[in-house]
């Protein structure tokens, strides 16, 4: 029997991603990942591509998609898993948030014209082809004119929070897009937990409500964490009663320290959140 390896958080071109769907599985069998989800920000586009190429390359496709959320006005990312994505109500929710999002692009476009570089939003409109427009696009573009040398350079200088162009987003609220997923039959998860910049009392909070709400897992293991993060997160796992997830959020080849499905497996005493899958 192969051994399960799974990778529950990775984009593709519909979103912030450097490969195709196709590519993304491809790449998957590749790294002999046995389960995927695709986790595209806000849509679930791609779903049907994958599902195809999962088929083609022997891999369980698991249906997901990262959505874009606000809880006491801070931004969360909650990986939603083994949704239907043809659910009415998940479907109406993205169509939203799809529309924030290029809203977004336009203020974020607007920014950068008052700085004195434009052509952006037609740029990033032709790069995205179709798909969301993420701050990745803008930072593409920003390197590809010249104005910064590094993606890290263009969110330090432009496009990170409280930089030139940062635009403060309403996206929709924590509660609704649990909602949403459960209405869908998925599960919610908290993405990378440690990446929110918060002091232990207002992350205990955030659990706190996202169990509240309805929300399911926790990605106890994400890439490039150490053994002492992987600890921290389990012991909020366990004391909220959350089930773990894990994913490398795979973006680009080009980037040598996160490949898809290599990441350290779950702790042993964490219930994983896949066993229902
Ligand atoms: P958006 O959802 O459009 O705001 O874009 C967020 C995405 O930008 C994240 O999912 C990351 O892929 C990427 N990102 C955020 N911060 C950075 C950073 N400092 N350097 C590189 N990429 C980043
Ligand atoms: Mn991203
Ligand atoms: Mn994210
Ligand atoms: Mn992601």
């Amino acid at each position: 029997m192969t051994p399960i390896k799974p990778d529950f958080h990775s984009h593709s071109t519909l979103s912030d991603g450097k490969l195709t769907p196709t590519q993304l599985l491809q790449r998957a069998q590749t790294q002999q990942v046995t389960m995927l989800a695709l986790t595209d920000h806000d849509t679930t586009a791609g779903l049907e591509e994958a599902q195809q190429a999962a088929t083609q390359c022997g891999i369980q496709l698991i249906n997901g998609v990262e959505i874009s959320t606000l809880w006491q006005n801070k931004a969360f990312h909650i990986v939603a898993l083994n949704i239907d994505p043809k659910n009415p109500q998940l479907m109406a929710g993205l169509a939203k948030l799809q529309a924030i999002r290029q809203h977004r692009a336009e203020k974020i476009a607007l920014k950068l014209q008052k700085k004195g570089i434009s052509g952006a939003l037609e740029s990033v409109t032709i790069a995205s082809n179709g798909g969301m427009i993420t701050r990745p696009h803008f930072a593409n573009f920003l390197m590809q004119q010249g104005y910064v040398d590094t993606m890290q350079q263009a969110f330090d200088k432009y496009l990170g929070q409280g930089k030139s162009a940062f635009v403060k987003t309403q996206w929709i609220e924590l509660e609704q897009a649990i909602q949403w997923i459960q209405a869908a039959g998925g599960v919610s998860v908290v993405a990378h937990p440690l990446r929110y910049k918060l002091t232990a009392s207002w992350f205990k909070r955030f659990l706190t409500a996202f169990k509240d709400y309805g929300g399911t897992g926790i990605e106890v293991i994400t890439a490039r964490q150490s053994p002492q993060e992987t600890q921290l997160i389990a012991k909020y796992a366990q004391q909220y009663e959350l089930l773990g997830s894990m994913g490398s959020d795979f973006h680009t080849p080009n980037n040598p320290w996160i490949e898809l499905g290599r990441i350290p497996s779950l702790p042993n005493d964490i219930q994983a959140i896949w066993t229902s899958f």
